[in-house]
């Protein structure tokens, strides 16, 4: 049974009389579960809709739509699957307290993977969970792989349950179900030979595997650092090799690299980054992979299109490892724009310093850094530092950071988002504006598998 949050004016949902609350029970008598049933079941020309007001009246709808037209119907966020496994890395275990609340879930949900990239290990999927995924064809699904090894795959995992993955994947990809895949880099466990025995089994899945990148392993100071260490520059560089290799392999057999390093691995090993080609569409870049390249992409596409930035200081805050690499990226952005950037690479005091990643910056570290900077007239801030509530991990309110800070703030992905529409920079009338460029329709969930 799923539940209306909302109904859009004049579309087919209000015009049944659907509103906020009444209960959605089945479709053509099959019951509804998640939004996927809806979406899938609601998809053809005509069907009957078994509905339950908020009255407690029940309605039966025999529905006949135009062509296209949407129901106009959003449902209350669904309930994320957990995670069943137990990882010694997982970042949400690393968690101190005091956080934003869905950071503490550890999601492994196959919705979410195929509705929003989440990476999620497929450990915990029932026979109907399956059944789902080949019906409606939820493809591609992003997984994490870590290990094609069944033993070392269930000691990474912590889950003594945890089905093969090779033939699971091998099971989807006979029904057309395609896949993008990771390995989180654990030294001494899933490198080395373990790490070749993985993109080998990857590899001889065939076409269904589309990518794989490997990320290095990032801890907390709060993680089980007698339990899992993050690599060294020289297992880095081991592990780009491999990743070198079999990408080699695969440009002469399906004309692309197939497997990518992810920026950090590069950075970490202290080996250049491949250019912006090397990446084609970019498909794991939420993942860290070509992240750089993708935005320097990004500001070329953009270029005839800024605002009269020239002469403006711009402040781009970001994590300690975007920092390093950011030079590369502002160089261009600078001769785009004729502004003058400075970056703020901030240290997370929240999660510890060996956190680098932009994302899980508190809302506090931008305070610090910004709160005295008079001469700056537009801060940017990575738009994945806060959620759809514009909430940092901290739990703190970008509006109370536009309000204490003495410079406009502006949320971005990349660069063209925020500067590229005309405005000039200037603080807004309303000093608790935040401009954002985040997508409305992404559901907010914990760190994913
Ligand atoms: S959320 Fe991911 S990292 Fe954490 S225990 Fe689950 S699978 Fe492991």
């Amino acid at each position: 049974m799923l539940r209306v949050a909302s109904v859009a004016p004049d579309s087919i949902g209000a015009h049944l009389g659907l509103v906020r609350g009444a209960e959605l029970v089945s479709v053509n008598a099959r019951p509804l579960e998640d939004f996927l049933d809806w979406e899938f079941l609601t998809a053809d020309d005509a069907f009957m809709l078994q509905a339950r007001l908020p009255s407690g009246e029940e309605v039966e709808y025999d529905i006949e739509r135009p062509e296209g037209m949407p129901m106009g119907v959003t449902l209350e966020p669904p309930r994320i699957r957990r995670c069943a496994n137990h990882c010694d890395f997982c970042f949400v275990d690393g968690n101190p307290t005091g956080l934003r609340s869905n950071l503490y879930i550890r999601d492994d949900d196959y919705r979410l993977s195929f509705r929003y990239g989440n990476f999620a290990t497929l450990t915990n999927l029932k026979p109907k969970d399956e059944a789902r995924i080949v019906e409606y064809r939820l493809s591609p699904l992003y997984v994490s792989v870590h290990a094609t090894d069944p033993v070392v795959r269930r000691w990474l995992l912590r889950n003594p349950e945890a089905p093969e993955i090779v033939p699971q994947l091998a099971h989807f990809a006979e029904q057309g179900i395609c896949f993008h895949t990771q390995v989180v880099l654990i030294p001494g466990v899933n490198d080395g030979q373990q790490l070749e025995r993985t993109l080998s089994d990857l590899s001889g899945l065939g076409d269904a595997v589309l990518s794989v990148s490997v990320v290095p392993v990032a801890l907390t100071e709060f993680s089980k650092h007698h339990l899992v260490a993050e690599p060294t520059r020289d297992q880095c560089r081991t592990a780009l090799g491999a990743v070198e290799q079999w990408a080699t392999r695969a440009m002469a057999e399906r004309r692309r690299p197939w497997v990518y390093g992810a920026d950090d691995l590069y950075l970490q090993a202290g080996v250049p980054l491949p250019a912006a080609s090397w990446y084609g569409d970019f498909e794991q870049r939420e993942n860290g992979v070509g992240a750089v390249r993708y935005l320097q992409t990004r500001i070329a596409a953009a270029a005839g299109r800024y605002g009269d930035w020239a002469g403006k200081r711009i402040a781009v805050t970001t994590g300690t490892a975007m920092g390093r690499l950011m030079p590369q990226v502002l160089t261009d952005l600078a001769a785009e724009t004729g502004a003058r950037f400075e970056i703020l690479a901030l240290e997370n005091d929240l999660f510890g310093t060996s956190v680098t990643t932009a994302g899980l910056l508190p809302g506090l570290a931008f305070q610090r850094a910004l709160i005295d900077r008079h001469d700056l007239d537009l801060a940017l801030l990575p738009a994945e530092a806060v959620n759809d509530d514009l909430l940092f991990t901290d739990d703190f309110d970008a509006h109370e950071l536009a309000k204490r800070v003495p410079m406009e703030i502006r949320f971005s992905y990349d660069f063209a988002d925020a500067l590229a529409d005309g405005r000039s920079g200037g603080r807004a009338d309303d000093d608790a504006s935040v401009l954002t460029a985040r997508p409305a329709d992404r559901l907010s969930a914990g760190e994913g598998a």
